[in-house]
């Protein structure tokens, strides 16, 4: 396996680091940061009209779009002109199907990811992958605000897949030296696994850990239970929401800050804290419009964004489905990048193993949303041996697809855990409508 690590960690790093536009990123980055409000209005103004023309040339949508609603490229002068455009929906995007992809290129040069989304229906994107250096480049540029250079060993608590879930004990972790990466196996996250992860990363001597709050969270009460003391530079956490116990708790144990980050496989917005724990909309990555919910008191908004950088399926105007709450307040760290109070994520359980592993909603959703041509989906863990996957199948649902659905969850979660597939007509939803891609009947675990 730890081949397999090796030979995945040579290709992140030529395709993050060498065949895209990183370094040149990475330099421009590290100087917008500090540019005024009207400076960096005229950056987005530009990649704006980039991006328009662009999808009006080469996909076929926006085309058919741009000439129903009588919007012309050169008509965009100001950003508030993106108001032209209608908002576009998850659903929207689901029907346009491969007319929403540019024509620019080859379907074989575009990478594919899946993402569920509020609404629990499976979203195919399609990325060029010379936009993987871009995003690196963003991605590195938070790790520089929170102390971590390039050649900083980090530990992994995220989805990656190392060993099989059913592999009880020997190695739960492999070494990337490529891009020294220290990956440990949360779908093994258990107490006892906690402490090896801990005295692995005092062993590498990393210097960061980087995962899922909940992971994070379990590792860093583990440490603090067990008198195992690790000093990092920085906690940087994604994918899920941290509380601010959460929180506390971590920055106790490691004696770092936490750096919490809000992304999403659509790649439309960032939202990440900095250096003084301000959550800030980043203005280089895309274009976002905060849209009040009419229902609530008025400090939450819905976000609405179009990224920048994905000309190989541009999204424009896409409402992401999630939530922020909004800020008056202005950040101490001199950036003008806006400033929110916090984003409010999807709320999921964990579910619990009998041997005593847990598993995160973010690791959970992750397999949930990996197959195709599912309407919606939602684990149930209805006993502490055992849970029931619903599904929803849409209309173009094969034999096959159940078989990858089920493959696909087999391949990550231990067999100690029997799964039963269930179809039906629809999942439970919250009050809200929303559905919980993860639902515990066991009470809190
Ligand atoms: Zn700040």
């Amino acid at each position: 396996m730890n081949c397999k690590v090796i030979a995945k960690g040579v290709i992140a790093l030529l395709s993050k680091r060498f065949a895209g536009p990183f370094w040149f990123r990475r330099r421009q980055l590290a100087k917008t940061q500090w540019w005024s409000q009207q400076e960096l209005d005229k950056l987005q103004l530009k990649l704006l009209k980039r991006l328009i023309t662009h999808s009006y040339n080469t996909v076929p949508y926006y085309r058919k779009l741009m000439d129903q609603h009588h919007i012309k490229s050169e008509g965009i002068k100001r950003l508030e002109d993106i108001k032209q455009f209608p908002i576009l929906t998850k659903n929207d995007v689901l029907l346009a199907g491969d007319s929403i992809v540019s024509t620019m290129y080859p379907r074989w040069l575009l990478a594919k990811a899946f993402t569920g989304g509020t609404t629990g229906t499976p979203l195919m994107l399609h990325r060029n992958i010379f936009s993987i250096g871009n995003e690196h480049a963003f991605v590195r540029r938070q790790w520089d605000w929170a102390g971590i250079g390039l050649s900083d060993k980090c530990a992994f608590l995220t989805g990656r897949l190392i060993v099989p879930p059913d592999k009880q004990d020997g190695q739960l972790f492999a070494y990337d030296p490529f891009m020294k990466e220290l990956i440990l196996s949360t779908y093994h996250l258990s107490q006892k696994t906690a402490q090896d992860y801990a005295l692995l990363m005092k062993q590498y001597k990393v210097k960061a850990i980087v995962g899922y709050p909940s992971a994070v969270y379990f590792l860093a009460r583990t440490c603090l239970d067990s008198g195992i003391e690790v000093k990092l530079k920085s906690a940087l956490t994604s994918s899920e929401v941290l509380t601010e116990s959460m929180r506390q708790t971590i920055e106790k144990a490691f004696g770092c800050k936490v750096f919490d980050f809000y992304g999403g496989a659509e790649r439309v917005c960032y939202i990440h804290t900095c250096e003084h724990g301000c959550y800030h909309i980043i203005p280089e990555y895309g274009l976002t419009e905060l849209v009040p919910i009419d229902d609530t008191i008025g400090d939450k908004c819905k976000i609405i964004s179009t990224g920048f950088w994905n000309l190989a399926m541009p999204l424009i105007r896409y409402d992401i489905g999630d939530v922020v709450v909004m800020s008056n307040n202005n950040c101490t760290c001199g950036r003008a990048f806006q400033v929110i109070k916090s984003v409010i994520g999807r709320e999921a359980d964990t579910i619990k193993t009998p041997s005593g592993r847990k598993f995160g909603p973010a690791i959970l959703t992750h397999v949930l949303y990996g197959t195709a041509h599912i309407a919606e989906s939602q684990i149930i863990q209805d006993k502490l041996d055992h849970i029931t996957v619903e599904y929803v199948p849409s209309e173009k649902f094969s034999t096959k697809d159940l078989k990858d659905f089920e493959g696909l969850i087999a391949q990550h979660l231990p067999s100690e855990l029997s799964v039963e597939f269930k179809q039906v007509k629809a999942v439970q939803r919250t009050s809200s409508g929303k559905i919980r891609p993860v639902v515990s009947l066991m009470g809190k675990v």
